[in-house]
């Protein structure tokens, strides 16, 4: 007769197992036909699911994107869900090309759990944005400008965030967007976990990352595709 498989999930990645992740998650990243976890998400994920603060170099390419998505997931999956226009992780992205590539792997590493995800950038009808957002979301990916005009708008609200991500600040602070980067981590509330992730540190980016980070863990990915976990004199951020 017909044989099932009996082994769990975390046998066939066994090494993301061991990160912490769990079944739901592991079967994502199993059909995604990841068998090891990149340098970068070997440091971040359980630096993430012990709820500390990370400040990564990191370019496209290293895997950053699973790196802070499955353990965003993961810890939203151990707490109540959004309701009501609230948003409990939240995405920044500086183009609406990124913010559509990082909301369809919160989709695919999210596929296996309850939890609702969301994109919102410009350039398109607001309405439809605003519909969606109604019954609150679990993790919005956004670009700034539009986020801000969302909030305006009363269609969403930032006092319940429980995780922000910075994906590509240096980009963002080069397309103008500290400003609104400044207005939105106003509305935040303190006690959020916060992630920034970007390529390059310039003495704007260092200076935005220390008012918003909380003793960071500070990664590294280098292009050799080697990921250190650096001590905090490496990064300084003054
Ligand atoms: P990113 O740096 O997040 O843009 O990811 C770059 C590419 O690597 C994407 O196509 C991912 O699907 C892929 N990727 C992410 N993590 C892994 C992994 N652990 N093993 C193999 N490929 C991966």
């Amino acid at each position: 007769g017909v044989q099932t498989c009996a082994l769990p999930i975390s046998s066939f990645v066994p090494e993301f197992a061991a990160l912490g992740l769990s079944e739901p998650l592991l079967r994502a990243v199993a059909s995604r036909g990841y068998s090891v976890p990149s340098p970068i998400q070997r440091e971040c994920i359980p630096a993430v699911l012990n709820g500390r603060d990370v400040l990564a170099a990191a370019q496209t390419g290293t895997g950053k994107t699973a790196g802070f998505t499955l353990p965003t997931l993961e810890r939203l999956l151990h707490g109540e869900r959004a309701r009501s226009t609230a948003v409990r992780a939240l995405v920044l992205t500086p183009t609406r090309e990124l913010a559509a590539q990082v909301a369809d792997s919160v989709r695919a590493y999210g596929r296996h759990v309850d939890l609702r995800s969301d994109v919102v950038f410009g350039g398109v009808s607001a309405n439809p944005q605003i519909d969606r957002l109604r019954g609150g979301t679990d993790v919005l990916v956004a670009t700034p400008g539009r986020l801000m005009d969302l909030h305006q708008q009363r269609a969403l609200r930032l006092d319940r965030v429980e995780i922000l991500v910075l994906d590509e600040a240096d980009r963002m602070l080069d397309m103008g967007f500290l400003r609104d980067i400044r207005r939105i981590l106003a509305l935040l509330p303190n006690g959020r976990q916060t992630l920034l992730f970007s390529a390059t540190f310039s003495p704007e980016i260092r200076r935005l990352a220390s008012g918003m980070l909380h003793q960071p863990v500070h990664l590294q990915a280098n292009p050799d595709r080697k990921s250190t976990r650096l001590n905090s004199s490496h990064l300084v951020i003054s």
